[in-house]
């Protein structure tokens, strides 16, 4: 049985104890760009309902994400990132630099954007075109070169995602809404 703390003194050991957990990054991920409710996670992750659930508490409880009712008969519930939540977009947007720059053989599959300018967005979160240091509410995500089907379910779903209630929202991207990078917020 793996201990569920590392027991350091250590700022990276303690973030791990939560972000660390399989699955808990790519559920940030996909609420971050627009998959709020526990079936579209579930669909796109593919994973036991069970593990996610306990994932999604996990994450209510370190106050990352935050329970909302959507809807009372029968009650539904949509998880929206906290302040606290948002800040981990620059850790989404470093370690997805990273990957495009050593993993992403035939480029990046999903490219981010400064919703200001249109710009590329580094993975140090500024943009790459007017300089502007940005944070998840300044930025979209849409599909890269090296995505795979426009339509597809899976991971381009998940980063082009449904904005909800983003009022800017314009059918971009075939019937997928907007992408944002924070709906909601
Ligand atoms: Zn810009």
């Amino acid at each position: 049985m793996l201990k569920r703390e590392y027991d350091q003194v250590c700022s990276v050991a303690r973030s791990l104890e939560i972000l660390g957990e399989r699955w808990t990054l790519l559920v940030i991920r996909d609420v971050f760009t627009g998959k709020r409710r526990f079936d579209a996670i579930q669909a796109d992750l593919g994973i036991a309902r069970n593990v996610l659930a306990a994932r999604l508490a996990r994450l209510v409880e370190e106050g990352i994400l935050e329970r909302r009712p959507y809807q009372r008969r029968p009650p539904r519930h949509e998880y929206l990132l906290t302040e606290k939540g948002l800040e981990l977009w620059p850790v989404m947007v470093a370690m997805m630099d990273w990957g495009d720059r050593h993993l992403a053989d035939a480029g990046p599959p999903v490219v981010i954007r400064h919703k200001g300018c249109r710009g590329r967005v580094d993975g140090r979160g500024h943009c790459e075109r007017c300089g502007e240091r940005l944070d998840a509410r300044d930025a979209y995500a849409e599909p890269g070169p090296g995505t795979a089907e426009p339509a597809a379910a899976g991971p381009l779903a998940a980063a082009v995602g449904a904005t909800g209630s983003d009022a800017r929202s314009t059918r971009a991207v075939g019937q997928l809404p907007s992408p944002s990078w924070i709906p909601g917020a």
